[in-house]
């Protein structure tokens, strides 16, 4: 599309201007700025605007609101909505940059900087599609929605999850969500495994280290629990195996980390030189960190936890255990007949002359919110970038990769929203 790569400078430009609002996230940082930068920008080519704070979301405060702007262009007939979700947030850049993680430099072809990829080059190609969609076609019909949220990174709770809640991913206001995560501009990504976060503590009691047969030591319970997982767990879930297409593909399998492990006297405070006191741990807690597959259940992926933990109770006499649940995310893969899957895939051969790669990720992001709470499910990711960059020293997106893909969300525009007097 011509339309769009006489862009290619404007784009190039948009993307180094998103880079230099600093949103970083934790703590939240220039939602608002950003917010009102792309209301800036879509406001006098016709789009309303609405912007919506997250009102007591977590992390929201005065000191940093976690602002959400949506911006929704209506046609000039009755038709379907098309939504471009991007979040605006960035992790913090961490060492090892060469350049400045906040500049947006352009080098060699590339646009350098924290959210490069994740996901600022996506949000700037979504625009520029649309963009140029409008531009050659005030008259389509429909609506085509950009939105801008918070917190994707730390679980979309003042974003995504908190606009589904309100009502603005229904059905019956957005009929197809297309969500610029850098999946790679050739590739389709349909869904995620699941999530499940879970705390283990055991329980022992208090003695002096000297006497520890006149205790309990909870460290020594939790350590039985980590070898029952490496006996029976761990090659249990290896052996598991889903026909989600998840990249990379050893993340086909379920997982399990064992996010953190603690018993004992807290370490010490920075500048303590002293010694520990002598005392038999009587906690000792373990965080886990599951990604189960479409083929398994949350119930299913907590009862094998308890089923683990009643296998080592029957073993030892004074084991004692509390097992709770800190949260999780149910799976999501959206058909491969789904309306916005074929439109995308057939906008991507008609750009790079080839069939789209269909792939899952293994970790979550904001369409778990779409599907679960706006029970919106013809939502997909796609967007340019190369996922490995992500939360990378370094980070950036090739600016050939962005104008290919807003090409191929241009042409995605055209075959969902064709104006009338093309149908
Ligand atoms: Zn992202």
């Amino acid at each position: 599309m011509r339309e769009v790569e006489a862009r290619r400078d404007e784009l190039v430009a948009l993307t180094s201007e998103l880079i230099r609002i600093p949103t970083l996230n934790p703590p939240g940082e220039a939602y608002l700025e950003i917010c009102e930068y792309l209301k800036r920008r879509l406001e006098p080519q016709g789009f309303a605007i609405e912007m919506i704070r997250a009102v007591g979301a977590p992390g929201d405060s005065d000191r940093y609101p976690r602002w959400n702007v949506i911006a929704r262009r209506e046609g000039r007939y009755p038709g379907e909505c098309v939504h471009f979700n991007s979040h605006t947030d960035v992790v913090e850049p961490g060492r090892g940059w060469t350049l400045d993680p906040f500049g947006g430099e352009v080098k060699d072809g590339k646009v350098y900087g924290r959210g490069a990829c994740d996901m600022k080059g996506g949000l700037a190609a979504s625009i520029v599609a649309a963009e140029a969609f409008v531009a050659l076609f005030p008259d389509f019909s429909g609506a085509v929605e950009i939105s801008g949220t918070a917190d994707e990174e730390t679980g979309g709770f003042g974003g995504v999850a908190y606009l589904a809640e309100k009502g603005f991913f229904s059905p019956s206001r957005v009929q197809h969500v297309i969500i610029p995560e850098p999946l790679n501009k050739d590739r389709i990504c349909l869904g995620h495994r699941g999530v499940w976060w879970g705390e283990i503590e055991t329980f022992g009691h208090i003695a002096h280290g000297s006497m520890p047969f006149l205790g309990d030591c909870a460290v020594r319970h939790m350590g039985a629990v980590v070898a029952e997982m490496e006996q029976s767990l761990f090659p249990a879930l290896a052996a598991r195996q889903t026909d989600m297409p998840v990249v990379p593909p050893p993340a086909r399998r379920s997982t399990l980390n064992i996010n953190s492990f603690h018993g004992g006297l807290d370490e010490p405070k920075d500048g303590f030189s002293g010694f520990p006191s002598p005392l038999v741990p009587d906690s000792a807690r373990m965080v886990l960190d599951r990604r189960y597959l479409i083929e398994e259940s949350p119930e299913g992926v907590k009862g094998e936890i308890v089923a683990l933990l009643e296998r080592v109770k029957a073993q030892r006499p004074s084991f004692d255990y509390e097992l709770k649940e800190l949260w999780g995310v149910t799976p999501t893969m959206t058909d491969r007949d789904a309306p916005v899957v074929k439109t995308v895939a057939s906008a991507i051969q008609a750009v790079f002359d080839r069939e789209p790669e269909y792939v899952a990720s293994p970790g979550t992001y904001d369409q778990k919110h779409i599907a679960r709470i706006g029970k919106m499910y013809n939502c997909i990711a796609y967007g340019p970038g190369i996922l490995d960059l992500a939360h990378q020293p370094d980070e950036y997106v090739g600016i050939d990769d962005m104008v290919d893909s807003a090409k191929v969300m241009a042409l995605s525009l055209l075959q969902l929203l064709m104006p009338v007097e093309l149908a």
